[in-house]
């Protein structure tokens, strides 16, 4: 069994008060690792070291950072195998999609950051023939940044590569349920030359390590993407001590389809972006309004191809849809099946344990992929947040109607429409209250552009230029001429 470490000031250190977590498998439902359960002294020590570190990382030219986080992409696709395979036994998930997906994604995410700072711009504000106004951005300090487990490198690159490449420095905290591939991310940084205390990375529980993290009077910024109810939690600690916050929360995305869409050329997208990663994506459509004339017809073809997805081993590559994160997140989702049968509605397809999985799977957290129809859309399994692979399908009559079901939400963070009229795509686009919204696509992802969400989905934009100006903090100089 391995023993995970947490990376320290450059170095692989043990949990100082000597407490593991299990780390099961949830393909199996068998331990594989042992976490550090870190607490306080952990989180001061890594602090402490990002604290020392960052003069001289902020004062590092960025060409020179560029060339680290660069070298870090590098030493990511190096260890493609690797990191996929840590990644299907930590989540469950499908190693083909972690080796096509996660692990390709966290590399991009350094190579765009590390060449974003090579071209970035500040403002000038010339006032009349007066003065002259310049913008300095200069990074924060230490940034806290913490991430769930459905992508755990992909969502802590985001955070961390952005946090490096302005010239912060960091202490991350993946969840507790997917920490493999952090510890491998410290050993590549150790590889790629960066310098001792730039990066560490803290593994633990979140009221322990995370509330650490968060309550830290030296950390400046905390990026966070998890649920909802953390996201309070982490806003209220972290308010009355003025740190800067970005919040990416929880979601109940709806998945618009008018009768014109081109079920031909897009129904396998649309089954993609209700089940893929079992449907543990924050941007997985959930709620699937399809409108009236179109509505047996897509629920026959749609239940016709959920039903043909390859259920099984995640590391066999051949399998689609593996197994849910944990026992207690299977127990969640099964519960929402039960509510929805209370609520009235009609399971049309899965709503069990997948029968045909091999031994090595027995013990395994399994869920064959739901379709649920029959419910009205104020009921809880359309209003709460499942995040699995359950979905209902709702039918409407015209275009307000889908707009007002696809607003008849707390969350806010995506949404997707299928069309063939252009006109009608613009004018939907622009009325649902969600932070991304694709047309005729799913998960189709520029990393230029803000990502984040209204509502209940959060506070503050990731991505691009909105990323660069989160980890940085601006100063007008006025110039009087
Ligand atoms: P979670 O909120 O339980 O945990 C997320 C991270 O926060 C983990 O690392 C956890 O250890 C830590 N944490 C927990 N309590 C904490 C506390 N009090 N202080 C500091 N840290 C704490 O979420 P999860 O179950 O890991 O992830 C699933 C949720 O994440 C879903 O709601 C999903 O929608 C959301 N999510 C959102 C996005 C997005 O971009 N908006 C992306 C992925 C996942």
């Amino acid at each position: 069994m391995t023993t995970l470490t947490n990376y320290i000031d450059g170095r692989m250190t043990a949990p100082a008060a000597g407490g593991y977590l299990d780390k099961i498998d949830p393909a199996t439902g068998r331990v594989v690792a042992r976490v550090p359960d870190s607490d306080g002294t952990d989180v001061a020590r890594a602090v402490a070291a990002a604290n020392a570190a960052f003069p001289a990382w902020a004062a590092t030219p960025a060409a020179e950072r560029s060339r680290v986080l660069l070298a870090i992409a590098d030493g990511i696709d190096r260890r493609l195998d690797a990191l996929a395979r840590a990644e299907s036994i930590d989540t469950g998930k499908p190693v083909t999609l972690a080796r096509t997906l996660d692990i390709p994604r966290a590399a991009a995410n350094f190579r765009f950051f590390a060449t974003a700072i090579l071209h970035t711009e500040t403002e000038t504000h010339a006032t009349d023939h007066t003065a002259l106004n310049y913008t300095l951005r200069r990074p924060r300090g230490v940034a806290g940044l913490i991430s769930p487990w459905n992508l755990p490198l992909y969502l802590l690159s985001w955070k961390i590569a952005p946090a490096l490449a302005t010239g912060n420095t960091a202490v991350a905290k993946p969840s507790e349920l997917t920490p493999t591939t952090a510890t491998l991310l410290g050993e590549i940084c150790q590889e790629a030359g960066l310098p001792p205390g730039v990066l560490n990375l803290i593994h633990g529980l979140g009221a322990r390590a995370g509330m650490a993290i968060v309550e830290h009077p030296d950390v400046r910024s905390i990026s966070f993407t998890g649920g909802t109810a953390t996201g309070a939690v982490i806003a209220r600690t972290a308010a009355p001590l003025f740190k800067k916050l970005t919040l990416e929360l929880g979601g109940k995305n709806p998945t618009i389809v008018f009768a014109d869409a081109d079920l031909d050329r897009q129904l396998p997208s649309i089954v993609r972006s209700a089940f893929a990663n079992q449907g543990e994506i924050c941007l997985c459509g959930s709620r699937i309004l399809v409108e009236a004339p179109l509505f047996d017809t897509f629920v026959e073809r749609f239940v016709a191809a959920v039903s043909r997805l390859t259920v099984g081993d995640p590391l066999d590559p051949a399998t689609e849809f593996g197994a849910l994160v944990s026992a207690g997140h299977r127990d969640k989702v099964a519960s929402y099946l039960d509510l929805a049968r209370a609520e009235g509605g009609t399971i049309r397809c899965g709503g069990d344990r997948p029968t045909d999985l091999p031994a090595r799977c027995a013990d395994g957290y399994f869920l064959s992929p739901t379709v649920i129809t029959g419910l009205p859309m104020a009921c809880r399994t359309n209003q709460e947040e499942i995040f699995g692979p359950v979905v209902t399908v709702t039918p409407f009559r015209d275009e307000a109607e889908a707009v007002a079901l696809a607003n008849d939400s707390r969350y806010g963070l995506a949404a997707s429409i299928w069309t063939e009229q252009l006109g009608r795509a613009h004018r939907v686009a622009e009325a649902v209250q969600c932070g991304t919204i694709w047309v005729n696509c799913w998960l189709l992802r520029d990393l230029r552009v803000p990502f984040g969400g209204m509502r209940q989905s959060g506070v503050g934009r990731e991505g691009g230029d909105e990323a660069i100006r989160f980890f940085t903090e601006p100063k007008n100089v006025c110039l009087k001429l």
